[in-house]
């Protein structure tokens, strides 16, 4: 293929996953929606209800996790980052994205999901129907690997429980693993993401706590590198069932 119609290509994909995640919008300034259909009174929510006093609370934990994660060393990452990447988002999330690790622009911002996979991640939120403050995003890893490497075994061993603490604080009805490594590691399994891709799974939250729901969807570094009609439907068919699972109206 000549380089011209190499950048068509590439033009012509963007343009499209561009249109296919946005336009949806219907959300409101206080993230409330009426539903459709008509029963004015009945609400939507977004975040989970919870009083000022244990939202505050909630913010002071996560905020404790965020710096311990910053003054983190437990591994080789913590001496080739340039900024840990705790986390952000809505300490009240329904629904929580997460992702593998930092790349670069991540590394740079010490934010979650800036870069190109960041932004299409953000017009799938919107497609939703969400705002990004509506939910938290955060990863298994907390710092870069070199070179966009995958995570290794005692890196994920080491970073992951500051995840399990965010989760733990969050609690959020469903968590939305991105791409193969954030799904086995929650789900602590080994199988290829083509067959767990699409379905709700169970999270173990801990002794005596109810499972959290997962599901398992492509991550969108990969929908950008792998771009297809038939990869962005399905990740659009994994966020519905999400949105359906959560009473939230499906666009
Ligand atoms: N990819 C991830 O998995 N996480 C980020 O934060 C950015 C890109």
């Amino acid at each position: 293929m000549s380089k011209e119609a190499d950048i068509n290509k590439v033009v012509r994909q963007h343009l499209e996953m561009e249109q296919f995640f946005t336009g949806f919008t219907v959300k409101t300034e206080d993230g409330i929606l009426p539903t459709r259909g008509g029963t004015e009174d009945r609400e939507i929510r977004f975040t989970t209800h919870s009083s000022q006093d244990c939202t505050d609370k909630k913010v002071k934990e996560l905020e404790k996790i965020a710096e311990e994660v910053r003054q983190c060393r437990q591994c080789g990452l913590g001496s080739s980052r340039t900024n840990a990447v705790p986390g952000e988002g809505n300490p009240n999330a329904r629904i929580m994205f997460v992702g593998e690790a930092p790349g670069a622009d991540e590394d740079a911002q010490g934010r979650p999901f800036v870069g190109r996979a960041g932004q299409l991640l953000d017009k799938v939120i919107e497609a939703c129907g969400l705002k990004r403050s509506d939910v938290f995003i955060a990863n298994i890893l907390k710092c870069r690997p070199p070179e966009n490497r995958d995570p290794r075994p005692e890196e994920i061993i080491s970073c992951l429980p500051y995840l399990q603490r965010q989760i733990e604080i969050i609690d959020p009805e469903i968590i939305v693993a991105l791409g193969a490594h954030a799904a086995r590691t929650l789900l602590n399994t080994n199988k290829a993401i083509g067959q767990i891709r699409g379905q709700f799974h169970e999270y173990c939250a801990g002794l005596g706590r109810p499972p959290i729901k997962v599901m398992v969807t492509y991550h969108t570094a990969y929908l950008l590198r792998n771009y297809s009609p038939e990869n962005r439907r399905r990740v659009w068919e994994d966020m519905k069932k999400v949105l359906a699972e959560l009473g939230l109206p499906v666009p």
